[in-house]
């Protein structure tokens, strides 16, 4: 990364000195900064502003720098229908002699793999031909960089090249460019004029270093693409061999975590939530365990992300929902009646059976809808434009469930989604209230937290509470509700009883 303002300044520096020189450089530290966003934080500056960035405009140049690898051209070669680039054979045709070439010259070639996110959401929600347009925008845009070559390789995938690369740092700059491209809103015309948010997640593979020939090279250029995909996409990645490693474990997880569903392995540990004030019980979240046979306990930070992209969060989801509903039973039949909560991630949100697994566990253990809150983390509002989530949270809303926001403070998402989404409940995120009595940004952001609650009219929980000046302070500030070790860590439905104790924190404290 560091290589980018000196690869940028070693390109232009000879040609200029004096102040011309210092501006240039401070443009190539820019250009640096957004790669980094991009890295870091997923998306970057100009694309939120609309307008063409820094890097937009010195990548062009920094490609047109180099030798073309196919003397004759390829625009002999059959072309996509759809996007008017060349056909995926050229790819076979031109990385063979780039190969050459850079052997020739010492130099790298970079293939990139492209995956456009949520095209089907596109199709779904404004027709096909908005999805078309918006792969050809994808296409254009990409061209427009002058790779030595871009294809579209299946549906909403694209492959280039980078060819005649000094450094790896010069292919990297390329594609953040790339990735920045195709963040902007696509304008589809028609009566009302809407636009599409889309944006991409990136691998790359570098020739020689990551292989020697083009379908090694594409393979793990996508397992890179992957990786950024995973990690929450609108990045890129550069592959690396512990991707490798990785990979296979997890499909060796995946492997387990199948056998895990029937093989009664998963339990549900119940960690109660406590009305601050009186230090009653209102309530209790549902986090999954998973006790596996040789790895021992697997905790769901693990093995969630794997049950979202393997599709087996779907039978993991009814199961969650039937056990949870079927403990909420038993505490209703002894007289209690608290909520109880339940983590849903995006992959389950997108589903349709979950209206139905819901619908069905309340009705056979006849629970009002209102007894669930189900918990959607802060970053699936992130881009508000998802009709399909929106439109799955006002389903959920009208049949009654409850919906809170988990982990909140720690996404990066416009807020106007409070106002606009039936959410009822705001949970401040454990690193907020682990600064508490430490550090004074933490306890003002845990201060303007509650009182954006309070301005919306939103409930507020505090989660992780650890110390009793973390629970004075929380309280002090009018914090609604709140749970953490303090009170207790997340416990078998067998060990619940005791909080439905006269003062369940005082037989915490004695015993
Ligand atoms: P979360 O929903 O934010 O759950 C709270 C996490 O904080 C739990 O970790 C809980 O054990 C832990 N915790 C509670 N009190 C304290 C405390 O005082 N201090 C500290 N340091 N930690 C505390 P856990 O059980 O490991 O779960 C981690 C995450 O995994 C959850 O975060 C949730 O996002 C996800 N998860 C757990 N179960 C499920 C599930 O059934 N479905 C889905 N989709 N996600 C789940
Ligand atoms: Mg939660
Ligand atoms: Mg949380």
């Amino acid at each position: 990364m560091l290589a980018v303002p000196a690869l940028i300044g070693s390109l232009v520096m000879p040609f200029v000195s004096g102040p011309a020189a210092v501006i240039l450089f401070v443009f190539a530290a820019a250009a640096l900064a957004m790669i980094v966003a991009h890295d870091v934080l997923g998306q970057s500056a100009s694309s939120q502003a609309g307008t063409a960035g820094p890097l937009e405009r010195v990548v062009p140049d920094l490609l047109l720098r180099r030798r073309s690898v196919v003397p004759g051209g390829i625009d002999g070669l059959p072309r996509d229908a759809l996007t008017g680039l060349p056909d995926r054979h050229a790819l076979d045709i031109v990385a063979t002699s780039a190969m050459q070439e850079a052997d020739r010259h010492e130099r790298l070639v970079a293939v990139v793999t492209f995956d456009l996110d949520r095209l089907t959401d596109v199709n779904g929600c404004h027709g096909f031909a908005a999805g078309d347009l918006v792969l050809r925008t994808a296409a254009r845009r990409l061209a427009s960089l002058s790779p030595e070559l871009v294809v579209r390789s299946t549906g909403d995938r694209f492959v280039m090249l980078l060819t005649d690369l000094a450094e790896r740092a010069t292919g990297e700059l390329a594609v953040a460019a790339a990735l920045d491209r195709l963040a902007q809103a696509v304008r589809l015309d028609g009566l009302r004029e809407i636009d599409v948010h889309t944006s991409a997640s990136a691998g790359i593979a570098f020739y020689p270093q990551h292989g020697t020939d083009l379908a090694g090279l594409l393979q793990r250029a996508e397992m890179a693409m992957v990786e950024a995909k995973q990690a929450g996409g609108r990045r890129f990645r550069v592959y690396d061999e512990a991707m490798i490693r990785g990979l296979r474990l997890r499909n060796e997880m995946e492997r387990d975590l199948k056998r895990a569903i029937d093989g009664r392995q998963l339990q549900l540990h119940y960690q109660p939530q406590f009305e601050l004030h009186t230090g009653r019980v209102v309530g209790f979240e549902a986090l999954m365990r998973w006790q596996h046979p040789e790895r021992g306990w697997v905790p769901p930070a693990i093995f969630i992300p794997v049950a979202e992209s393997s599709g087996l969060i779907r039978p993991l989801g009814s199961w969650l929902i039937r056990e949870a509903c079927s403990a909420c039973r038993s505490w209703r039949d002894r007289g209690h009646d608290p909520t109880m909560a339940i983590n849903i991630s995006a992959a389950q949100l997108r589903q349709e059976e979950l209206l139905d697994d819901l619908a069905g566990a309340l009705s056979r253990n006849a629970l009002e809808p209102d007894r669930l809150e189900l918990e959607l983390t802060e970053s699936l509002f992130v881009d508000p434009s998802e009709i399909v989530m929106r439109r799955s949270l006002e389903q959920l809303a009208h049949m009654g469930v409850k919906l809170a926001i988990d982990d909140f403070g720690t996404g990066y998402s416009s807020l106007a989604y409070l106002k606009r989404l039936p959410v009822g409940k705001i949970k401040i995120d454990k690193s907020f209230i682990a600064g508490i009595g430490s550090e004074d940004v933490d306890e003002a952001l845990v201060r303007a937290i509650i009182g954006l609650a309070r301005t919306f009219g939103k409930g507020v929980l505090a989660e992780g509470i650890e110390t009793e000046a973390q629970r004075a302070f929380l309280a002090q500030e009018g914090c609604e509700q709140g749970q953490g070790y303090l009170f207790s860590r997340p416990v078998p439905f067998a060990q619940c009883d005791r909080f439905f104790e006269p003062d369940p924190l005082a037989v915490r404290r004695t015993g």
